[in-house]
Formats: C-alpha cells, structure tokens, sequence
C-alpha cells in the first residue's frame, strides 16, 4: 500500500477545523486534523512529499521521518500538521487491517470516554452585562449569575464535569502586562467560582481556566482562594514555557493545577512531568503530535502518577481520535468537549460511528480506524470560504 495524496479542508465551526485525507493506491483513505490557530494547515504542502509512495501503516516510521526532516523542531505549526497526517495514518491502519485505531496501540481500557463540558464565560457571550460589585458597576462582563445559569444548564443535559474561563475582561486591574490582580479583582474571580459551585452542588466537578494570565505570586494568591470549593483543576495560572515555575505554583496551590495544551511533543512535556509541574496534563492531540505521540507522553506521565485529559476543541474528527487514544491509556481523566453549543457538530460524521455526547460521556466506536465517515453534505454546508470539499 503506498500514498498517493494528501490534502486538506477547513470548515467553520467554533474554531476552524483543518481536516486532513491521506489517499492510498488501494482506495483507502485515512482522515485527522490539524489544531485551529496554528498555520499547520499550509505547512501539510511542506510534509507532502515526505510522504508520497512510503506505506501510510508505518505510522511510527512515518512520525520520525516527518519529525526528522526539519531538525526535530518543535514548532507548534509543525508538529500540529504532523498531527493531522499521523492520525489519519492510523485511520488507514486501522481501515486496512479492519480493527479500531485502539486495537493497535495496544487496545482498550474503557468502553466510553467521559467528557467534560467547556463553558466558556457563561451564558452572557455577545450582549453585554452589568455587575455591581459594593460601590463598583461593572459592564460589559459576564456575571457570577450568568456563570450559574450556564452551569445549571449543563448539569441538566447530564454532564459531570464542566469548566469555566475565570480569566475575563479584567476591569480592576491597573496594568494589563505584569500578571498582578488586586484585591478586588481576586475577590470578583472567586465570587464566579462560588456561583458556579453553588449552582451545580457538591457532586459536580468544576474546572476553571485562567488562560496564562497572573504571575506566580498572584496565581498563588488565587489558589489558596479558591480551596473552598473543591475544584478539578485550575488550569494555566500562569504562563507554561517555565515548567519550574509552574511547579512552584502546583507545590504551593491547595488546588490542583492543570496545563500542556501548548506543548508539543514528548520533549515539551519532559520537564512538566520531571519536575512534576503539574497534577493533570492537558495535551491536544491535534498538536502535541497525534494519537500515538499522546500515548507516550501519557506513559511517561503515568510513572509519575500525573493523569491525562486531554484539550480538545476539535470537530468530531479530531475528537474521535482523542477518543481513541484515550481508550487506551490507563491514566485518562476525561476529555474536553467544546462544542456543546454547536446543534450540527455530531451531524458532520454519518450515522455509523457518528459521536454522540450522551450524560457527559463519548461511547468508544467499533468501526475500523477511527470508526467514523464524514457526512460530505454536511461538510459542504460548513466549509470555510475558499476551502474545497475534500475529494
Ligand atoms: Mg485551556
């Protein structure tokens, strides 16, 4: 079996989602995706010719040749792009052994994968709100009430787990560069997160996402504020480049801290797993490397006891892929899902193996590779302007 092509569309949902087909001789076809944000989706043309006339199921070969070829630099755009095409290479493998993707990494620890909802900051996305905080009014941010509706309204469609931005518009804050919150800004974090907890109740876990914004002494600060309420994780305190600072913050907070959405590759979580820098890392499969590149990093945190769960604001195709790789590896937590608001997200996949997200939880497909189809009229509805459908 030999490729014979490689292309790639972008469709817009919530982010754009850069879909790669790898073409084979033999009529198979493999899909994958390549993270939104990064500019992955024109370096494919760079990773093309590596690829033509080798066997798409030498899927580790495949990675190292790629990897390889530029230096072994780790550029979020390149190892992104590698994502795409090395997941649709285990598509192909799967496909042309006719097993699912988790078969050959070693097989399945779970039947569904739990997934957690991403909230973003409340139901007051768009117009604008006014919060009065004693003497301050507030406009134009969302409000600790809008905050509990939104998590009200999730808890109801069955999901156990959701997650918040704690990091909005800041109208306290006297300097937009230094990472430093006063304490009126602190205490307006901590009434969001309060909201949040109050509406859901106890059993919920609630995760909070800070975005890369404080410094180490002022994302402390936040921390021990918010050991109240029993959080899953704080997520990015600070920036991620300084994984001994952020152990300093992981030693020090009373609540756990999550990163690694943008890191890249075994190598970028190295240090985060060494100096053991965070409590649950959050790799994105459509960057970090791919499917068989989030195992390893699993595998490497797992000797550290650290948990996976893994960023996620893909398509379904991205997602299924996540999906499998996190069947197989022992230490998974849960998985994001970011597309709760989004009725034609599942509608992209045909029926067979399409995702469905029922009480918080992904069921694991049967079907060969990653188990799923693209709907083609579907696709065609939501490409991007000046994308082409994928022949
Ligand atoms: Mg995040």
């Amino acid at each position: 079996m030999k490729i014979t092509d490689v292309r790639s569309t972008t469709l817009e949902g919530n982010f754009d989602w850069i879909i790669v087909k790898v073409y084979t001789d033999e009529g198979i076809t493999g899909l994958g995706e390549i993270y939104a944000g990064t500019i992955g989706g024109d370096m494919l043309r760079l990773l093309k010719p590596f690829l033509l006339g080798e066997d798409p199921r030498d899927v580790d070969r495949l990675y190292w040749k790629l990897y390889s070829a530029f230096q072994r630099e780790t550029g979020a755009s390149l190892l992104a792009s590698i994502s795409g095409v090395e997941t649709a290479l285990w598509d192909i493998a799967g496909k042309a052994m006719k097993v699912p993707a988790y078969r050959l990494l070693g097989g399945k620890y779970r039947d569904e994968i739990r997934v957690y909802a991403d909230c973003a900051a409340g139901e007051g996305d768009g117009p604008e709100e006014e919060i009065r905080l004693g003497p301050v009014v507030l406009k134009g941010v969302h409000t600790p009430e809008a905050y509990a509706a939104k998590a009200r309204k999730v808890k109801a469609q069955g999901f156990d787990a959701i997650k918040f931005d704690l990091d909005l518009p800041d109208h306290f804050k006297q300097d937009r560069y230094n990472g430093c919150m006063g304490n009126e800004d602190l205490r307006y974090r901590v009434k969001l997160v309060e909201s949040v907890r109050e509406a859901v109740g106890g059993n919920i876990e609630v995760a909070f996402d800070c975005h890369w914004q404080y410094s180490v002494k002022d994302a402390i600060r936040l921390a021990d504020r918010l050991e109240p309420y029993d959080l899953l994780w704080l997520e990015d305190p600070i920036h991620s480049e300084n994984a001994k600072a952020m152990a300093k913050v992981s030693k020090r907070s009373p609540v756990p801290i999550c990163t690694g959405e943008h890191k890249v590759s075994r190598h970028g979580f190295r240090e985060l797993v060494e100096y053991q820098a965070a409590d649950v890392l959050s790799p994105d499969v459509q960057k970090a490397g791919g499917i068989s590149e989030t195992k390893k990093i699993a595998d490497y945190a797992d000797q550290y006891y650290i948990p996976l769960a893994p960023h996620n604001i893909a398509s379904p195709v991205g997602t299924m892929a996540a999906v499998q790789v996190s069947a197989t590896i022992p230490n998974f937590l849960l998985l994001e899902y970011h597309a709760n608001d989004i009725p034609w997200w599942g509608k992209l996949v045909k029926p067979k193996g399409r995702p469905v997200v029922k009480n918080g939880r992904i069921a694991l497909p049967t079907g060969p590779g990653l188990g799923i189809e693209l709907d083609e009229e579907e696709v065609q509805r939501h490409l991007k302007k000046g994308s082409k459908p994928l022949p």
